[in-house]
């Protein structure tokens, strides 16, 4: 293994024990397992039946359902029952928190049960309390005295277990010692693994889910090597972000959450969560792991084989950087790219024949002809590049245009044109502008080695620009990195990343984990998302699927660098939500609720707002949100301020309205358009 994956300059799945959940295997090299959650109410065993269905046909090889306590937990039976005779084999999965009871009836019904660490024994009282060894060991005990009557009651059924640790629920035990931090999250689910396992019970998956894809990537980094240290092996491992949201964000946040690890090799089953209908978080899921052989999806174009690497193998230090905690690069600045910079975005329209000052609305900037000036958007684009074309109307004062180097001699303001070479080229040319010039590298094309970089090398003027046209295009531009950092060159690094697939929902995909991947890792200063000439951009509705619209296909990958950066929380331009994908304990429409307050609040740039359907578990998961809107009765909302509840049981009518106060009392409300 190397650190937390089986390789790192080649796709290799990592290999992890085998576990049966009725008749589906998974880990130990099993396909990657697709699975989603019924948000209906589980007493409603129709409702419930027919939306498993509809995951069921969708995709889904396992359906979740919530039990939040006995009654819920009995009905599994009805629906298990309701299902069979419906034809339906696929596994269900008791979800638990709080209720160990609803947990023992549910694992002598159904084929696997879900118990969250950090809130199956602990009820939450946000605590700070200083444990001894002493009282840390009675803390265990009494937790083995509660968890082990369940690790029996699988054993005895054969039913599996997953020990999902979320970021956002860990008991008072755990953050007392740990914070909310990755280890904590580790130990948090090692304290159950190690009760099940001195039961000699090892039907168990891992997660450790967060809303911050930076958090949960970690998370599962450090589990791995935990288990490898401790048991010299490594139990299957459930991927999933959690309260990612909806649309094209919780796409991108999700994509950048599991497809990271994916493309490491790590992961058994995913679930994606959305704050939408279940059904449709299945082809996210499937587009996921269609990248990769031995999916559901194996041998769409694409996907990844396992194959021995052409890259050559890291050096003895290993990376470059520290894969379990986040800091950024090293690079000097050049002009605004780099250094301590936020990462830039360049949109890519060389495709375009004639760029007029209209196209640029796509990448955030509005001509006023009345008023002859530009309208600049949180998410305008900072460089374009127009391959040969110099443009015939004068630029928005933050855009900045990137030429071809032939075309570059011609520019007539050397001061907004700029540069962009070959790696071979820009050694032998004469010509070289003194502010920016840009230097394009294949990493490792065909395994080549690295062509000498010593033409640009620390140039103070020189940004390089690395792409791949490998199938394991990350590994290869990450393997560079580590090239750059051997080699002590601290130019600072644009990651371009090009796309082959043919739907909206596989380009964001594919943009998402490729250069998320790298952006989470402290990797780059800015990023240029295009489309291959195979491309397509189809939105066809063919096997009754709905894809991502797109109406314009500049603003469309415009917007997913921004969100690509906002979600790595490398660059904030906009309102951040962060919303449950709801269950059967939701108490109001999440969806309709989650749309009407992004309508009216989507202009705070930095905000961090949380919806989520009820009282139980949602404060818990809001993780770092600044301000939380949560279900705490029929028809009734609590508001808060951080994790401080401000107003409690507010008449969800106005609940909306007295929310906006609230973000006005602090101060973090400006007028839309301002
Ligand atoms: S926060 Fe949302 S998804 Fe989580 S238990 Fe409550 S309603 Fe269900």
């Amino acid at each position: 293994m190397q650190l937390y994956s089986a390789s790192l300059t080649s796709y290799k799945r990592l290999k992890t024990s085998e576990v049966k959940i009725g008749d589906l295997l998974l880990g130990n090299n099993h396909p990657i397992r697709i699975q989603t959650m019924t948000t209906t109410d589980t007493m409603d065993t129709i409702a419930t039946v027919e939306q498993s269905i509809r995951c069921i046909e969708a995709g889904a090889e396992m359906v979740r359902i919530t039990a939040p306590s006995k009654k819920e937990a009995e009905n599994l039976l009805n629906i298990k029952n309701e299902l069979r005779k419906r034809g339906y084999k696929t596994p269900l999965v008791a979800d638990i928190h709080f209720t160990p009871n609803a947990a023992e009836i549910a694992a002598r019904i159904i084929e696997k049960v879900r118990v969250n660490p950090g809130n199956y024994v602990d009820k939450k009282k946000f605590e700070l309390i200083e444990y001894t060894d002493a009282d840390y060991a009675e803390e265990i005990e009494r937790i083995t005295e509660r968890f082990t009557p369940l690790v029996k009651i699988c054993k005895e059924y054969g039913t599996a277990m997953r020990i999902g640790t979320n970021h956002g629920s860990l008991s008072d035990r755990i953050m007392s010692r740990y914070g909310d931090t990755p280890m904590g999250m580790v130990e948090s689910a090692m304290e159950f693994l190690r009760i099940a396992r001195g039961e000699s019970y090892h039907n168990i998956v891992l997660s450790m889910k967060s809303s911050n894809p930076l958090v949960m990537v970690q998370a599962y980094r450090l589990l791995i090597q935990t288990m490898q240290n401790e048991f010299g092996s490594c139990y299957p491992l459930h991927l999933g972000v959690t309260e990612a949201g909806d649309g094209e964000d919780g796409r991108i946040k999700s994509a950048i959450g599991i497809g990271s690890l994916l493309e490491d090799g790590i992961g058994d089953t995913i679930r994606v969560s959305l704050t939408e209908d279940p059904e449709f978080e299945v082809p996210v899921c499937k587009d996921l792991v269609k990248r990769y052989a031995n999916s559901q999806e194996d041998g769409k174009s694409g996907s990844r084989e396992e194959v021995s690497s052409s890259l050559p193998d890291l050096p003895t230090f290993g990376l470059s950087y520290n894969p379990f905690e986040y800091k950024r690069r090293f690079s000097f600045a050049v002009d605004n790219i780099g250094g301590h910079h936020v990462p830039v975005v360049i949109a890519d329209m060389s495709n375009i024949q004639k760029i007029t000052p209209q196209h640029l609305q796509s990448i955030g900037y509005t001509y006023d002809e009345a008023t002859d000036k530009w309208n600049i958007s949180d998410s305008a684009a900072d460089y374009l590049f127009s391959g040969e074309q110099l443009l015939d109307f004068s630029l928005p004062g933050t855009l900045k245009v990137i030429v071809y180097a032939n075309a570059w001699k011609n520019a007539p303001d050397k001061t907004k044109y700029f540069p962009i070479y070959s790696d071979s080229e820009f050694g032998s040319s004469d010509m070289h502008s003194p502010l920016i010039n840009f230097v394009m590298m294949d990493c490792f094309n065909g395994g080549a080695s690295v062509t000498d970089l010593s033409a640009f090398a620390n140039d103070a003027s020189v940004v390089i620009c690395l792409s791949s046209t490998n199938k394991n295009a990350m590994q290869s531009v990450r393997r560079m990195f580590v090239e750059l950092a051997e080699k002590k060159i601290n130019n600072p690094v644009i990651l371009i990343t090009d796309s082959y697939w043919q739907t909206p929902d596989e380009h964001l995909i594919h943009f998402a984990t490729e250069t998320g991947a790298l952006m989470l890792d402290g990797l780059g200063d800015g990023i240029c998302l295009g489309y291959n000439s195979k491309a397509k951009m189809e939105t066809s509705k063919t096997s009754g699927r709905t894809y991502l619209e797109v109406k314009d296909s500049y603003q469309f990958t415009n917007n997913t660098a921004f969100s690509i950066l906002q979600a790595t929380r490398s660059r904030i331009s906009k309102t951040e939500y962060i919303s449950c994908p709801s269950c059967g304990r939701t108490l109001f429409d999440l969806q309709e609720t989650t749309a009407k307050i992004r309508s009216v609040t989507n202009h705070l740039k930095g905000v961090k707002i949380a919806i989520m359907g009820c009282i139980v578990n949602g404060p818990g998961e809001m993780a770092d949100a600044d301000f939380g809107y949560v279900g705490s009765g029929p028809g009734k909302i609590t508001l808060y301020k951080g994790k401080e509840v401000i107003k409690r049981n507010v008449d969800s009518t106005i609940a909306v309205e007295e929310l906006i106060g609230l973000i006005k009392e602090n101060e973090a409300w400006v007028e839309p358009g301002q």
